[in-house]
């Protein structure tokens, strides 16, 4: 009996410890899963080794990004070379308008080019990211030839409107960073100084925003929020659309203006590049070039594809009695409190020589209430309004 009794005890300890040891392997797998699932999860995803030792240096965030991915991003081209920073801006630039191989050519370029140089003129990471996040490789290119430090670009990047090209310029001036940006960059928000440079406003929803001949928004533009201004129009006017904003101000301003006895109308608010480009050829065919433009602006250029701005006539003028707005009472009243509603006379008789446009009594322009105080007590225009405050929005010269 005991010959049996033994082996069978023994029997059943061994099995307990294989059983045990097993636990115990897959506890220490179970484990090894948990502690290395981020670089399984990249490795599933197609990151080899390198690629998954740099991306697991990150922040938690910007792991999160890369692990979001459907696949592995592309980095065959970047295998031979050594900088893991290629990677990292390779997500940056990623929510640019660039395509994917306009990314990768660019950050080899710089990497080939410009990197070392930056790094040895006291470009820390964080700036040299954003230098990539927001420049061309020409304007890189720009202050390298120029040998531009950090120290010398950083009080200029930073206002609205800076101009890489032009900061040689503004350093020479020895000027406060924005007056020299507004008096080297830009001489022709003042109209009778000319140049050839056309300016891309991004940010067409601005209040404030100055838009005329040279400084353009996309002519895909539409303005959200636009509603049909209830007050009357003018017979033949199909544009009687602003922005919400200004159209609720219109209203303000023509209800009170009714107390007095005064009968605005409108005659064009609201009008889309394509209808812009309709008056702009007509007008071409009417008139000489010079003329011309100085009646109406191309599309892209008008105010009246903001929805911020109403060319007014009053009912006096629709019966006939009185040829033009520019001689009626409603003009009289509203030249002197359009502000107080948040309106300015855009293109005043004494200043065309700073708006570029004509006289233009019936043309108001929405800019907000305070805005407008300031331009009307100052007895200003928009033009001189933005050289002194700069631009409260991002312009940049287009390409
Ligand atoms: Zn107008």
């Amino acid at each position: 009996m005991n010959l049996h009794y033994y082996p069978r005890e023994n029997d059943k300890k061994e099995r307990w410890i294989t059983l045990l040891s097993i636990l115990l392997i897959l506890a220490v797998i179970a484990m090894l899963i948990f502690l290395n699932w981020t670089r399984i999860q990249l490795s599933i995803k197609g990151y080899n080794k390198e690629e998954r030792a740099f991306l697991l240096t990150l922040d938690k965030e910007e792991l999160a990004d890369y692990l979001n991915y459907d696949n592995a991003i592309d980095f065959s081209r970047w295998d031979s070379l050594e900088n893991n920073r290629h990677y990292y801006n390779y997500e940056l630039l990623s929510d640019t308008e660039l395509k994917d191989k306009e990314i990768v050519d660019y950050i080899d370029t710089y990497y080939e080019n410009y990197h070392e140089w930056f790094v040895a003129h006291g470009y820390q990471p964080k700036q040299i990211q954003m230098l990539l996040h927001r420049y061309t490789i020409k304007e890189l290119a720009f202050l390298k030839e120029h040998t531009l430090t950090w120290k010398q670009i950083a009080p200029y990047i930073e206002i609205n409107g800076c101009i890489i090209q032009d900061l040689p310029q503004y350093l020479q001036t020895k000027k406060e960073p924005q007056e020299a940006i507004m008096e080297i960059s830009y001489p022709n928000i003042i109209s009778q100084n000319k140049t050839s440079r056309i300016y891309y406003l991004e940010n067409p929803e601005h209040p404030v925003l100055l838009i005329k001949n040279g400084f353009q928004v996309s002519t895909d533009y539409v303005p959200k929020n636009l509603v049909e201004v209830a007050i009357p129009n003018a017979p033949d006017n199909t544009n009687n659309k602003m922005r919400k904003d200004a159209a609720e101000a219109l209203e303000n301003m023509y209800q009170d203006a009714l107390k007095k006895d005064l009968h605005l109308a409108v005659n064009s608010a609201y009008r889309s590049a394509k209808e812009q480009k309709i008056i702009y050829d007509q007008m071409f065919a009417i008139y000489d070039s010079v003329t011309a433009s100085g009646l109406v602006s191309p599309p892209g250029f008008s105010e009246h594809q903001l929805g911020l701005s109403v060319d007014l006539t009053s009912q006096s003028v629709i019966d006939e009695e009185i040829p033009v707005f520019g001689y009626t009472k409603e003009y009289e009243w509203v030249s002197k409190h359009a502000h107080e509603y948040g309106f300015i006379l855009r293109y005043p008789l004494n200043k065309t020589h700073i708006t570029g446009a004509s006289n233009e009594p019936w043309h108001f322009r929405f800019v907000g209430v305070e805005v407008a105080t300031e331009i009307y007590e100052k007895g200003i225009t928009l033009e001189e309004y933005t050289q002194q405050h700069g631009f409260d929005y991002p312009v940049s010269l287009k390409s």
